[in-house]
């Protein structure tokens, strides 16, 4: 999949394409006065939410068109490229009327196939940069499905937001990251640039900056950060915006990494640790092997003797004995459970496996 890099956006981009602006736009002074606030912050981007697609009926649901009017005051007066979410082929074509620089897809709109299929009809033969969030579930699929329908209808200037996902746990964020996610979606489409959107992710401005650091210390290319100029009167999202002034203090705060360094001394000491790992990894694989290898001799005797796969006491048993060793090894018991979950199901597997080759015991 080719797409146009972010710096040959013809946006305004130092080292990190940033996207800055109230959740929604409320009113032309609030727009306007968080506009004058984020005008020397080096933002490629202005954002803010017209049409919001909102959990419950009765919340604020946006304040529609006429919102684009301001945004293009926003553009006019202080030469800020403006962007807003679009979920339809109508908002599109208002964005397109309006001449908005960049849009964005919301995590209710991406895993809609039909939303995201006319949406990207309405955009064929335009320029415009679309930026596409993550769906609220984790599944890899539907946001890659969503990128592949727009640029099946000739967008090149497209990028991948990453704003968290729901989670049925209570967890200490709005939308926990999941970064193996996004980390996926880097290694499938390596060359569509990412951007992280931490006010979702978090829900609290307070936990703002280490996921910006985080996604930076995973090479991402930017962020999409809520900012207001009054966070406690927002009328949407009020707990994860932030003022133009914590904006600019949190963007100098960064750190920016990069993949690579020319110090010898990091280079020869990583290319060692390296080494340590992939003997260890190869070690961990072939010890899987074994541990299999008993399984699947286990799976026949269950089989000669009509004994059933799944023994959910030995496997309740297994779980508590290896979370307990995981935590004198300092492994999270989440960790070693997932872990577990993984090879007690390859295990299972590969027994049926066997059981449908050999066929019932004769
Ligand atoms: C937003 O960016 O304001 C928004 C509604 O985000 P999401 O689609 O990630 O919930
Ligand atoms: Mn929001």
């Amino acid at each position: 999949m080719s797409v146009v890099p972010l710096k040959e956006w013809g946006m305004p981009i130092k080292d990190l394409f940033l996207g800055a602006g109230p959740c929604s736009a409320e009113s032309e002074e609030q727009i306007l006065e968080a506009a004058s606030g984020l005008a020397d912050a080096g933002v490629s981007f202005f954002r803010a939410g017209i049409w919001k697609p909102r959990t419950h009926p009765g919340s604020f649901e946006g304040v529609g068109e006429k919102g684009l009017k301001w945004l293009t005051r926003v553009r006019e007066e202080f030469s800020l490229p403006v962007g807003t979410e679009a979920a339809n082929a109508a908002h599109v074509r208002a964005c397109l009327n309006h001449n908005i620089d960049v849009i964005w897809i919301g995590a209710r709109t991406t895993p809609n196939p039909f939303a995201i299929q006319e949406i990207a009809d309405a955009l064929r033969g335009s320029n415009m940069p679309v930026l596409v969030k993550n769906p609220v579930s984790p599944d890899l699929d539907l946001w890659i499905g969503a990128i592949k329908r727009l640029h099946n209808a000739g967008l090149k200037k497209i990028a991948a937001i990453h704003r968290g996902f729901s989670s049925s746990k209570k967890v200490l964020y709005r939308n926990t990251p999941n970064w193996k996610i996004p980390i996926e979606l880097k290694r499938q489409l390596p060359g569509l640039p990412i951007l992280c959107d931490p006010s979702h992710i978090c829900g609290k401005s307070e936990l703002i900056f280490s996921i910006a650091q985080e996604a930076l210390d995973l090479l991402y290319d930017g962020l999409m950060i809520e900012v207001h100029p009054n966070p406690a009167q927002a009328l949407s999202d009020s707990g994860q915006q932030i003022t133009p002034a914590e904006f600019k203090s949190l963007i100098r705060r960064l750190t920016l990494k990069s993949e690579i360094s020319d110090s010898n001394e990091y280079q020869t000491r990583i290319n060692e640790l390296r080494l340590e790992v992939d003997s260890l990894d190869e070690h961990i694989i072939e010890l899987l092997g074994k541990r299999m290898e008993i399984a699947k001799k286990m799976g026949d005797l269950k089989r000669r003797n009509n004994v059933s796969i799944l023994q959910p006491e030995r496997w309740q048993e297994i779980i508590e004995s290896r979370i307990a060793m995981g935590s004198e090894e300092k492994l999270s018991g989440e960790f070693i459970f997932q872990l577990f979950q993984a090879i007690h199901e390859e295990a299972i597997q590969q027994q049926e496996k066997d059981l449908r080759k050999e066929g019932p015991p004769g």
